[in-house]
Order: structure tokens, then C-alpha cells, then sequence
């Protein structure tokens, strides 16, 4: 959210709560780097479930507010539709690739993460990191889509490493692998 965002929150449950009293700016600085990482869509439903929960205003609110978005995260990860995945002669199923080039100077292997480029199961793993960081940004670029014989044709060649299953990773490794690629 930004402060705008915010600053329409803590009106709202200003009037919520027939509160007159004005938060001094420091304090809502403070509460404000404590939150600020809450997803706007949220801030209703958040909005809602503290004034259905406390009778006052909340004194630490941030931590009501971050209690809360809790419970949204898990409601919209929930409501994603299950994907189903498909047979791929490519990464059989696995929809990622984590690919491994020989750098000779550096005597040793690069890693990469690779979206299979000849199905859709790529999409079980991104999916969730684009509920995480916000449908507006374009997550497919971070990781590059190949088929396994452009990889081959690059010079990579292709492991199945089955211990990626969190997108977290799969997204940190790559980010590593990117500055790794970028440093040689
Ligand atoms: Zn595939």
C-alpha cells in the first residue's frame, strides 16, 4: 500500500470508531514502516474484521492489521484454482527446468531456473509468486521459458531437481543465478 492508501484506512476506522483523538505523525510514520507492505486489496477486509473484533480503537494496530492480512493471504491463496498438471516429454510435468552450464574460466557450474517452454506447468509455480508480489508485475521475465532443445542448443543442459517446489526458492536461486550469469 502507499501512504494514501493508509491515511484512508486510519480515516475510516477514525470514523468507525467516533474517534476524534489525532494521531500525531510520528506515531503514524512508525505505524505506517510496520505495515506498509500489506497489500492495498486487503486493507478492507482487514478494515472489517478489526472493527467486527474490538470495541475501541485498537493501540497497536499494526499488529491487528498484520494479524489479519494473515487470514486474507490464506482466503486468496485458497481461492486460486487448483492447477492440474500435464504430461511433458520436456521437464515431465515438472513445468521448471533447473539447468546447469560449465563455466570454463570459473571452474565450475552455473545454475539457472528455466520455465519450460512446451507446456504450462511452469504456471503451478508462478502462479504463486504472482498472488505474492501483485498481478501487475511481470514475473514471467524473471525467469526466462525455453524448450529442453533450446536449452541444449544453448549450452545448458537440463537437471531435474525435485527439491524446488517452492516458488521462493525457485525465485531466489534465480535471482542469484542472474547476477551470477550477469558477473561472467
Ligand atoms: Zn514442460
Amino acid at each position: 500500500m502507499n501512504k494514501g492508501d493508509f491515511k484512508f484506512f486510519i480515516s475510516k476506522m477514525a470514523s468507525y470508531y467516533d474517534s476524534s483523538k489525532v494521531i500525531e505523525n510520528q506515531r503514524l510514520e512508525l505505524w505506517f514502516e510496520a505495515v506498509k507492505d500489506i497489500d492495498a486489496d486487503a486493507l478492507e477486509f482487514i478494515q472489517k474484521r478489526i472493527c467486527a473484533d474490538k470495541e475501541l480503537m485498537p493501540k497497536n494496530l499494526p499488529k491487528y492489521m498484520l494479524e489479519h492480512y494473515g487470514a486474507w493471504r490464506a482466503e486468496q491463496r485458497a481461492k486460486r484454482p487448483k492447477f492440474e498438471t500435464t504430461d511433458c516429454p520436456d521437464c515431465e510435468g515438472d513445468g521448471i527446468f533447473v539447468a546447469y552450464m560449465l563455466n570454463e574460466t570459473a571452474f565450475r557450474y552455473c545454475k539457472k531456473v528455466f520455465a519450460c517452454g512446451a507446456c504450462e506447468n511452469w504456471r503451478k509455480h508462478f502462479g504463486a509468486l504472482e498472488c505474492r508480489i501483485g498481478p501487475d508485475k511481470n514475473i514471467v521475465s524473471r525467469v526466462d521459458r525455453v524448450t529442453k532443445g533450446e536449452l541444449e542448443g544453448m549450452q545448458w543442459f537440463a537437471g531435474y531437481d525435485r527439491d524446488y517446489d517452492s516458488i521462493q526458492k525457485v525465485k531466489e536461486l534465480n535471482d542469484k543465478m542472474q547476477v551470477a550469469n550477469e558477473e561472467h
